[in-house]
């Protein structure tokens, strides 16, 4: 396991990040939400993913990569910062073949190396693979332990690295045999695509806790975490890929399989509440109305007297106009976004998150001043964003602050692709309402109810993934795994659908 407490310069032996820095041992890590593409038969494979990847951004902005290939040969090219550094042209003309798969990743401290970034890929005894994985596997941890008993090397820190392994050992006759055997041994949550350079294997986990779809262009498919994707390079939508489906791609061929023991979906709220660009569709909806109608519902639950309202800029300004519409207060833009700093979250280190707030995000002192604020933001997670821009707020002179929340509390860690972090940093877990409106220093506070977010959703409530906002996991959760350096098993647990031992 990681030991983050030296101070003496010796680095991680896990992610060769100076122990000081690295944080590894930390509940917060590793956790990871990020988005992922393929395409099989198209010769521009590398430049329609670079695109793709592109329109995927925001589900991460820590580092990108690229594996492409052809006849069984891969080429990759991967780096740390935004796709638009990572890939110059010079270096995108290297990855050549008509099948390919890339990756943006965001992760929590301790992770961010270039080690880390995917698509991870290797070479084993049928070939070579690369794999791009969205999600978190719950049970990494001790598929790790036992690999490496068994004498298998590690080079990153992810839990996808095990599927590596897990795919590799594979006694199974077809490449998508393999994928399947492995993703029988995991447990959490996986929108995946792997290749080998013939077939592109394309899976979402039996919940479907993370979005992922299937497209086409001309003779080529192609498979992305969101239908932005889609949209960049002219594809066709064809459908969402179903939870528990896994999609064999070869040469203008597509063959689903539904391999698993299935189970009730149980797709990720937050996703509609944060983390998809509101110009996709996941999970059959919209993302934008479904924003709005979290903004109408906040209006109807918690109406205020005020002037105006102002959104926390990009991701709830949805959720904002929904507010105005319903409310018929006025929306204005409150604050100025700077677009060229990325997701508060991306900086590893407390004091820098800090300061990423307050280059982010500033006020626009004529629309404030004066003002009584209607401020709706999508979620409040650790409160560090919300504190700084409400004293930004009452240093332009606004005259009442009601902030709504178009999300429930987050009282819990997610342990399936989002980053929340331990669960003793989420403010709600800490304190009552009335304790963080008075943190916050606002007139008043409400956030929306979990049986609003899901009506809004259009979706069978019992569908999706409540974890964050109630607690109740449709997995083991990680501390679930004992380790065996421990001398402990794994505790079994009624709800454990895939690893069973
Ligand atoms: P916090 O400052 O920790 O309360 O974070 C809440 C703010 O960050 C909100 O404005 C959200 O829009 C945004 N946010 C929520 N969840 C995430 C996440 N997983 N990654 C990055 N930003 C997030």
């Amino acid at each position: 396991m990681h030991s983050s407490n030296s101070a003496s310069g010796e680095a991680c032996k896990d992610c060769s990040i100076p122990l000081a820095h690295c944080h590894a041992g930390d509940d917060d890590h590793p956790r990871e939400e990020c988005g992922v593409f393929g395409i099989h038969g198209h010769q521009e494979a590398s430049k329609l993913i670079y695109l793709g990847l592109y329109a995927l951004q925001h589900r991460g902005q820590e580092g990108a990569g690229i594996v492409c290939g052809q006849d069984g040969v891969l080429t990759a090219h991967r780096g740390m910062g935004l796709v638009a550094d990572v890939f110059k042209p010079h270096k995108l003309k290297r990855v050549v073949g008509d099948c390919g798969i890339g990756h943006v990743r965001y992760s929590t401290f301790g992770s961010s190396n270039l080690r880390n970034v995917q698509p991870l890929v290797v070479d084993y005894a049928k070939g070579s693979m690369a794999v791009a994985h969205n999600g978190n596997l719950t049970n990494a941890a001790l598929l790790r332990e036992e690999l490496e008993a068994a004498g298998a090397i590690f080079q990153s820190t992810t839990d996808s690295e095990v599927l590596i392994h897990l795919i590799s050992r594979s006694k199974g006759k077809e490449f998508t045999d393999c994928v399947v055997d492995a993703l029988r041994q995991v447990v959490g949550s996986y929108s995946i695509v792997i290749h080998n350079g013939e077939t592109l294997v394309a899976a979402r986990d039996p919940h479907g806790f993370r979005p992922l779809w299937l497209g086409r262009l001309d003779d080529a498919y192609v498979v992305a975490s969101e239908t932005c994707a889609f949209d960049i390079i002219d594809a066709e939508w064809i459908r969402e890929i179903k939870p528990g489906e896994v999609l064999t791609i070869t040469r203008h061929r597509v063959q689903s399989s539904e391999p698993f023991e299935s189970v009730t979906p149980k797709q990720c709220l937050f996703e509609f509440v944060y983390v998809a660009r509101p110009d996709s569709y996941i999970f059959g909806e919209s993302v934008d109305i479904v924003r709005k109608k979290l903004g109408r519902e906040l209006a109807r639950q918690a109406p205020v007297d005020a002037d105006v309202v102002m959104a926390v800029p990009d991701s709830s300004n949805p959720a904002a106009l929904g507010y105005s519409h319903e409310s018929g207060l006025p929306f204005d833009m409150g604050f100025i976004r700077n677009h060229y700093v990325g997701r508060t979250f991306i900086e590893p280190d407390q004091g820098i998150r800090d300061f990423g707030v307050k280059i982010k995000l500033n006020p626009s002192r004529p629309a404030v001043e004066g003002k009584r604020i209607v401020l709706v933001d999508d979620s409040v997670v650790r409160g560090t964003t919300a504190r700084k821009i409400i004293k930004s707020l009452r240093r332009c002179g606004a005259k009442e602050i009601h902030f709504r929340v178009a999300s429930p509390r987050i009282t819990n860690s997610c342990y399936y692709g989002i980053d929340t972090p331990n669960k003793e940093k989420l403010i709600a877990h800490k304190l009552s309402v009335e304790e963080i409106r008075s943190f916050l220093n606002v007139d008043s506070l409400e956030y929306l109810e979990l049986d609003a977010l899901l009506k809004s959703t259009n979706g069978d409530p019992s569908h999706f993934c409540t974890a964050c906002f109630t607690g109740e996991y449709p997995t083991p959760e990680p501390g679930d795994y004992e380790l065996h350096t421990n001398n402990l098993r794994h505790v079994d647990h009624s709800t454990a659908v895939l690893y069973e031992r």
